[in-house]
């Protein structure tokens, strides 16, 4: 890895972030709180949330065992996502290097931040080829953006080629984790300690149940954290996200029961669209979806939407022709989409 200090901008390296008036006081006991002009009523509400959101870093540090200092909290993942570039790409000069297809913010942020966004495709299986990764790189790759399990195809990229990346990559490479609950493979974020120039997101959208909070993580090496959190807005997670995400965290074993259920579910959904006449093929998941291959993608999307069933339409996707994507639902919101596919 290169010196992150010549990884990061160098306006963002020396950046002196501002500074929060309840940070300068230094967490002994205070009642009486008159520094950051706040109105004295209308309490909770009336407070400014926890800038560094240290309660909440400190019960995820627990349940995701990730270090608290290696913790970063953003305004859902896109937050975190955007941020990578912010600090670590010069516009116009620097340039990322993605898998395709994969979830579509890594391009949108890079657009805008006027960042050159390359990108090597998947293999047809949708396996990744590390090498081909690589040769696509130069000398003002800053960032490799990876997702495992991978949206929309659903597989988990194989780890081999994964560390590969990580290791062969002098830049910083970052491994979306956004569905990783789902899938049986190790996750990455507890690879931290070995891999100096690893960013792992992670999100509260998905296995979490929480989308409308909007917190999503990045977890990485405390100088990489340090970095991300002198550039946030100071006040990027909200009170109420803060408390609820505290109380979803209390108690993590509900969400392993959703996701087992969800993942039973995954399986009786594939083995009965499996049987339908329109399927092709459907493609191995490791997520909390399935990317299916129908006779014609676009006229199954419109007839499900008429029957008030909404799925994604892959179909304009590198790789992914002819494809739906479908989430899994409630048992009987799977057994609803079942029956509409059934009368097609
Ligand atoms: C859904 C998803 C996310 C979640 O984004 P949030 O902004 O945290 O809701 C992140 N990455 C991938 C690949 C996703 O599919």
């Amino acid at each position: 890895m290169k010196e992150l200090k010549e990884l990061t901008r160098q306006n963002i390296w020396n950046l002196a972030p501002y500074s929060c008036a309840r940070n300068e006081f230094s967490g002994r006991n205070a009642s009486v709180y008159l520094d950051a002009n706040e109105n004295p009523y209308n309490g909770p509400y009336n407070r400014y949330p926890d800038p560094l959101q240290l309660e909440v870093k400190k019960q995820l540090s627990r349940v995701k065992r990730v270090p608290e200092e290696c913790i970063f909290l953003g305004n859902g993942s896109d937050e975190a996502i955007d941020l990578m570039y912010r600090c670590f790409t010069e516009p116009k000069i620097d340039n990322a290097v993605a898998i395709e297809p994969t979830y579509g913010m890594y391009k949108v942020c890079a657009d805008i931040n006027d960042v050159e966004y390359r990108t090597v495709s998947l293999n047809d299986d949708f396996s990744l080829n590390a090498d081909r990764l690589l040769a696509a790189c130069d000398d003002h790759t800053k960032l490799i953006w990876l997702c495992s399990p991978n949206n929309p195809t659903g597989n988990a990229l194989n780890r081999d080629e994964i560390l590969k990346v990580i290791d062969a990559f002098e830049g910083l490479v970052v491994v979306d984790e956004a569905y990783s609950d789902f899938s049986s493979q190790p996750a990455f974020r507890l690879e931290l300690a070995q891999h100096p120039n690893l960013v792992v997101l992670n999100t509260m959208s998905k296995a979490w149940g929480c989308a409308a909070l909007r917190l999503g993580m990045a977890y990485a090496s405390k100088d990489i954290i340090d970095i991300m959190t002198k550039v946030k807005y100071p006040y990027n997670i909200n009170m109420l996200t803060q408390r609820q995400a505290l109380e979803m965290l209390r108690d993590p074993y509900e969400i392993d029961k959703w996701v087992r259920t969800i993942l039973l579910e995954r399986s009786r959904v594939i083995d009965a669209i499996r049987m339908l006449p329109l399927c092709r093929k459907i493609y191995p998941s490791d997520a909390n979806f399935i990317l299916v291959e129908v006779d014609d993608a676009s006229k199954t999307y419109n007839y499900l939407v008429d029957k008030g069933i909404i799925v994604r339409n892959r179909n304009n996707v590198h790789l992914c022709n002819g494809c739906l994507r479908i989430t899994i639902g409630t048992k009987s919101e799977n057994q609803e989409l079942l029956a509409a596919l059934r009368t097609m």
